[in-house]
């Protein structure tokens, strides 16, 4: 079969004979190749802030001329790397803590009262935008949801996170709860008015690490995980990630929660 790796081992059973053991490792290199490519990248995103913060603290313990508004600057800039080396670890761990969790029995489900969770949700979205942004929310499904409350609150809060970080002042921003009758699902969507993405990119926009403009994702403060947590969070609590969006006019993300995890 064309792509596939497989380990053969050769034994020798007598002067004529010898038997061939063959094993398919394609999937074992697949994992290695993984684990090797995801170390690589959670090194080099540690490595550029340390990387900044080192050298400025070089620069002010070799006592280089600096007057008090450029010891204030750098020191912004030193705390502004810590937070971001902040948020690579809690992500991280959050991302552990799942992946985790994936292997073992689920936790007992709780009710996720999804109205007040939302209308949350947009406070949170408000405080995030500083004013940068309209948000506002259409909440008609007075559906709960059977699932973990922490971790479809944060699975939520990445999305809205993501509408602010990637939506240019001015934009807009709308939260919202649906029941559709249609198949007996409620969706949770967060739509915003933003830069959107091409088709092309995605499929790709789970992985961890990978984000569609790199050094933008960086000056908002992205970690290249949010998706990736959504992703597992997903997963865990029976919903489905849904993601529509065209360049230049904005995206809608939404989590589509099927008739049997919905409480009326
Ligand atoms: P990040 O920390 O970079 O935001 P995510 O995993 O949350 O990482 O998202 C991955 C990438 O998807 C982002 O870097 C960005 O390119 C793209 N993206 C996510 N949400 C949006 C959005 N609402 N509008 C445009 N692009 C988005």
């Amino acid at each position: 079969e064309i792509g596939r790796i497989l380990l053969l081992s050769a034994v020798v059973a007598d002067k004529t004979h010898f038997i061939v053991v063959s094993r398919d490792i394609t999937e074992q290199r697949r994992i290695d190749s993984m684990r090797k490519d995801f170390v690589a990248n959670v090194s080099h995103e540690l490595r550029t802030p340390l990387t900044v913060i080192t050298g400025f603290l070089d620069m002010i313990l070799r006592g280089k001329e600096l007057d008090e508004k450029m010891l204030h600057e750098h020191l912004l800039l030193m705390q502004q790397e810590s937070v971001r080396m902040q948020n690579l670890v809690n992500d991280l761990l959050s991302l552990s803590r799942l992946e985790s969790k994936d292997e073992q029995q689920s936790d007992p489900p709780e009710v996720v009262n999804m109205p007040k969770l939302v209308a949350g949700l947009a406070e949170d979205g408000v405080a995030l935008s500083r004013g940068r942004h309209t948000i506002d929310t259409d909440i008609t499904a007075n559906q709960a949801v059977l699932g973990q409350v922490d971790e479809i609150r944060s699975a939520c809060l990445n999305l809205v996170t993501n509408a602010v970080r990637y939506t240019p002042d001015g934009g807009k921003i709308q939260i919202s709860w649906h029941f559709n009758p249609d198949d007996q699902t409620a969706t949770f969507a967060v739509k915003d008015n933003g830069i959107g993405i091409d088709a092309e990119d995605i499929p790709r926009l789970t992985e961890r690490f990978y984000r569609v403009d790199k050094s933008r994702s960086r000056e908002k403060g992205g970690t290249g995980l949010g998706l990736a947590i959504v992703k597992h969070v997903a997963i865990r609590n029976h919903c489905q990630l849904r993601i529509e969006s065209e360049p230049g006019k904005g995206s809608t993300f939404s989590l589509v929660f099927p008739s049997d995890s919905l409480i009326n």
